[in-house]
């Protein structure tokens, strides 16, 4: 359940080579961060393993199933973007459901599952609201609710807390790990944060121009990085 194999995966738009060859492993229940410099592929390489793009050539294999050419909703996955992307005429309670009703699960199912997930993200005073009438941080657990309620077997996270003040950023990533440890699923999460990837992350990998220049656990990095681009992002001073 939930491990993933990202073989050989390139990725290029137009004349622009953007992945330019990468191979990771994921084991089931892991979570991994993906850091990096602005523009250097982590949204690309996230949407690539949600099947949002097509790699341009390599393999995407979940659960050593070949999803390379499956559609999104077919993978297994769910992912939190950076701008949360609720639907704004939806209620709370139907922005959480609205994927799995879309599946054909019946209303008591999702009705236990929503009632679940609101109680682990502390959402149950807003079901009732629309996005508009709730603050950046709790619109943003409304985004991670409606991701746990399909019960995916890998979460991916885009720079889930990029729009957050510092306070908020805290409790939501604590919030997360917390996820992590209830759910044992697979989370693959993006952000340019030291301490978010440090704190977070069972494993770093560190992507620079569309190649990785490191993976490991954070101490690793932070002790032994391979070179000065790593130590500048990740590493003690050298
Ligand atoms: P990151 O998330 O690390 O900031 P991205 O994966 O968003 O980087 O982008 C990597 C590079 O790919 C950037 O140069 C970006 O301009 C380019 N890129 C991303 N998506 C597209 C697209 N749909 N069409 C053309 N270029 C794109
Ligand atoms: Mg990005």
């Amino acid at each position: 359940m939930g491990s993933l194999n990202i073989e050989n995966v390139k990725k290029s738009f137009g004349k622009v080579d953007v992945l330019k060859g990468i191979d990771l492993e994921v084991a089931d229940g892991e979570f991994v961060v993906f850091v990096g410099p602005s523009g250097c592929g982590k949204s690309t390489l996230l949407r690539v393993i949600a099947g949002l793009e097509d790699a341009t050539s390599g393999r995407v294999v979940i659960d050593g199933k070949d999803v390379t050419s499956t559609p999104p909703a077919k993978r297994g996955i769910a992912m939190v973007f950076q701008t949360y992307a609720l639907y704004p005429h939806l209620t709370v309670r139907n922005n959480m459901g609205l994927g799995l009703k879309q599946a054909g699960a019946p209303t008591a199912e999702i009705d236990k599952r929503i009632a679940q997930a609101s109680a682990m993200l502390s959402l149950e005073p807003y079901l009732q609201r629309r996005p508009a009438e709730l603050s950046g941080g709790q619109r943003q657990r409304v985004a991670i609710g409606r991701a746990v309620v399909r019960e995916p077997e890998l979460f991916l996270f885009d720079e889930p807390l990029s729009n957050l003040d510092a306070a908020l950023r805290v409790n939501t990533r604590l919030e997360i790990a917390q996820l992590h440890r209830r759910l044992k699923a697979t989370m693959i999460y993006v952000t340019h944060d030291q301490v978010e990837a440090m704190t977070l992350a069972d494993r770093i990998v560190v992507l620079n121009g569309g190649r990785i220049e490191q993976i490991g656990a954070p101490m690793e990095l932070y002790n032994s990085p391979a070179n000065e681009f790593v130590a500048g992002f990740i590493g003690s001073p050298k």
